[in-house]
């Protein structure tokens, strides 16, 4: 048990948290105090370095997945939506893909009142941080389909996406702690880790007063003193969560589930968006990727030439229409019965709209089974909007006409998924609602604006801050890493001042 927590204290150990722990060691002289729910895992950390296994992960120990609720627009089907856990967070299981921010994605930022040569120059500084590299390796499928893209210029751009891996390995912002510790003792002694799970903060005064955590020995009630600023870095849905069980958010939801109002916040938990990708599914003629468990000469060949399927991510590649309307995510596999269905001969096009209208939310419903007394409600909100559907429904049709480009550059194709006798819009909006997936990027839950401000501090008090997922007002035209690691070093240089 700790009398009280000085310096900094950053709540969630993933993306952001990690990333942000490691700029406030080394910019600053202060204490940082890191809790993260996730323990230290037992599995074996090469294989989970080993980029082709993320999908592996998803319902491993590194997975704290949580189901929606049935979306109306998906003919009442619910989700899976995983969330890492451990240092390193959703970076722990995600698959690996950096895009770097898109001119939208800082209008929306500095829409929201973020500066934008500050925001440039804070991306300068996660691109330092953050360890990517090209690919090593390129399956055959995904070879022919760039081949065939670069014959055609009306469908967009396309290339090989950059991973988030070092040496054809698996990187997460975990590693920034390793290196500091290596290179850093002094600035790595003035952290400290505790795997724990923070369920209340309590409020007085308009400022956050003392934290409660639990270990796997005991709960903890812990002050801070004075000048300690808290940093709620618990993800997309961890955050909201914690917010409303400290009681910061709706007072009338709150005090329907008997929760005392510290901060009337009424968009905590809403604003909820993600990408949902439609995923257009080919048998074809040629050789089915790997499928597991791998085979000698495939380990062999990734851990010591680097290269080999087994250093593929699986969405090895993709891109986007000219008017960034539409990403395409290509997999050299069934991107819906991949790695646990016998391998077979397939690509996927998956296709998602960039950015999605609908919005969805978060609600705490009284759970006594639950640890903290509340299960967190996901109403994803999937399709609700009306354009949504059309442009999803356009987003296949473009699809399968890069289907046919391919297939006339010399792959032979056949549709599985949706399926070529499904034509008309009905048929599509059927297939969508029964295909689509989610593709991993909840965001939105504490916006920039009606949740914090320009400067990351939470509305109503002195000492919280909120810097994840969460924050994005709107959801990032591509895969968000990229915004994330560029939105921790801003808010580190201003929490460092
Ligand atoms: C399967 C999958 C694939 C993805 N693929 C990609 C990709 O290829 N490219 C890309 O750019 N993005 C990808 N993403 C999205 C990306 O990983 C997330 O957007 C990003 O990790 C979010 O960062 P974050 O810091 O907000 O939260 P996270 O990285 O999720 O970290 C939150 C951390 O907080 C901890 N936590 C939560 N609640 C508490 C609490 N109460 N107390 C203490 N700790 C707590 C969690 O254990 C977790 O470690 C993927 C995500 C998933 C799940």
């Amino acid at each position: 048990m700790r009398d009280c927590f000085d310096g900094f204290v950053i709540i969630g150990g993933g993306v952001c948290g990690c990333l942000l722990a490691h700029e406030l060691i080394t910019r600053t002289d202060a204490n940082v105090w890191l809790i993260e729910a996730g323990g230290e895992q037992a599995e074996n950390a090469t294989d989970r370095q080993r980029p082709g296994r993320w999908l592996h992960l998803l319902g491993s120990s590194d997975d704290d997945s949580h189901p929606t609720e049935p979306s109306r627009s998906l003919a009442g089907r619910k989700m899976d939506w995983p969330r890492g856990r451990g240092l390193g967070g959703s970076g722990r299981i995600n698959a690996m893909i950096w895009v770097p921010p898109h001119r939208h994605d800082w209008r929306m930022l500095s829409e929201a009142g973020l500066e934008p040569s500050q925001l440039e120059r804070s991306f300068e500084v996660a691109m330092n941080r953050m360890a990517t590299e090209s690919p090593s390796y390129l399956s055959e499928p995904s070879r022919l389909f760039l081949a065939a893209m670069a014959m055609r210029s009306d469908f967009g751009t396309f290339a090989a996406y950059r991973r988030i891996n070092r040496n054809s390995r698996r990187w997460t912002t975990e590693q920034l702690l390793d290196d500091v510790r290596h290179n850093n003792p002094a600035a790595a002694a003035r952290l400290r880790i505790i795997r724990g799970s923070v369920s209340t903060l309590h409020v007085s005064n308009g400022r956050i007063e003392s934290v409660v955590w639990s270990d796997s020995n005991s709960t903890n009630r812990t002050n801070l003193s004075s000048q300690t600023k808290i940093i709620s870095c618990a993800g997309s849905l961890g955050t909201p969560r914690l917010l409303m069980q400290s009681g910061i958010g709706n007072a009338d939801e709150l005090s329907q589930l008997g929760l005392k109002t510290s901060v009337h916040l009424p968009a905590v938990g809403r604003s909820l968006h993600d990408h949902l990708i439609m995923p257009v599914v080919h048998s074809h003629d040629g050789q089915a990727f790997p499928g597991t468990p791998p085979n000698m000469s495939d380990l062999t060949r990734w851990q010591h030439g680097r290269t080999g399927p087994l250093a593929s991510n699986i969405a090895e590649c993709g891109g986007f229409d000219r008017e960034h309307e539409f990403q395409w995510h290509v997999t050299p596999t069934d991107y819906l019965r991949y790695p646990n269905a016998k391998a077979e001969a397939a690509i996927t096009l998956g296709v998602s709209l960039t950015r999605p209208r609908s919005r969805g939310q978060l609600r705490l419903f009284r759970d006594l089974a639950s640890s903290s007394g509340f299960r967190l409600v996901i109403e994803a909100g999937y399709l609700d909007d009306l354009n949504d559907i059309e442009r999803m429904i356009e987003g296949v049709r473009v699809t399968r006409n890069m289907a046919v480009h391919l297939s006339e550059s010399g792959m032979r194709l056949f549709e599985t998924v949706p399926g070529r006798r499904r034509e008309s819009d009905e048929q599509l909006v059927a297939a969508i609602a029964r295909y689509a997936q989610t593709l991993y990027h909840p965001g939105g839950t504490c916006a920039i604006g009606p949740v914090v401000d320009d400067r990351f501090n939470v509305h109503g008090l002195t000492n919280l801050s909120i810097v994840d997922a969460s924050v994005l007002p709107h959801p990032t035209i591509a895969n968000p890493t990229a915004v994330l690691a560029t939105l921790g070093c801003l808010a580190a240089s201003q929490l460092a001042i």
